[in-house]
């Protein structure tokens, strides 16, 4: 009897996510019209996966959310900011936690301040990549500020802070940019296997060699016209 009762909840399962899949969609469209900043989107499809590190996220075409958060059921409004967050992330692909992000995040009242100043501080993302993000010591304290344009001052400091290789994060900067290493080579005039280099360079070599190299890729980098 146990058994037959398992079997029947198995084949129902797939009809119930299917559902919650359907609903949330609907939520998103609705989302999508009744905010401005989303109104170029295209809604993604919601696929709900097994997991447990996010409520969701963003993956290729759809979204994604986590069969374990929609159980505990959130209330409406949780799902509705959840949803919001990951719009956020599909109008700014690839920038992760940014100065953007945080600004919308911010405008559209999702998660707590303390939150998005955590994630803006603490990732690796186009704005700490771009070094707009620096803070002084006060009193003891720590100080965060936003610098308006890029600052190759703050990636450096931002890097040594975290031990990330130079090459590296220069390397995540052009990948968000969305440039090759050929066109990267091409505008510095410089050779592909050089940028190769410097960005396969895990031990800072460069960085106490040459420093003006790295300083000339992450200008070229970062004047890239959008
Ligand atoms: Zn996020």
């Amino acid at each position: 009897m146990l058994d037959a009762y398992a079997t029947v909840f198995r084949l129902f399962v797939p009809i119930v996510e299917e559902m919650r899949e359907r609903e949330l969609f609907e939520l998103e469209k609705k989302l999508i019209a009744r905010y401005k900043s989303f109104r170029s989107l295209k809604p993604k499809p919601i696929r709900i996966v097994d997991n447990v590190d996010f409520a969701a996220r963003v993956k290729g075409r759809y979204i994604e959310v986590s069969k374990q958060f929609l159980d505990t059921n959130p209330p409406l409004k949780e799902v509705e900011n959840t949803l919001k967050h990951e719009l956020i992330h599909c109008l700014y692909p690839n920038y992760g936690h940014s100065i953007e992000f945080y600004n919308l995040a911010k405008r559209l009242k999702v998660a707590d301040h303390y939150t998005l100043k955590q994630m803006l501080f603490n990732e690796v993302n186009k704005s700490t990549l771009e070094g707009r993000i620096g803070y002084r010591i006060v009193g003891g304290e720590e100080h965060y500020y936003i610098r308006k344009k890029p600052s190759w001052k703050g990636l450096k400091d931002f890097c040594e802070d975290r031990c990330i290789p130079f090459g590296e994060a220069l390397k995540t900067l052009r990948e968000i940019y969305g440039l090759t290493r050929k066109e990267l080579a091409s505008k510095l005039k410089a050779k592909v296997s050089t940028i190769k280099r410097i960005e396969e360079d895990k031990l800072n070599e460069t960085l106490y060699e040459n420093e003006k190299i790295l300083r000339k890729i992450f200008w070229a980098i970062v004047s890239k016209k959008r």
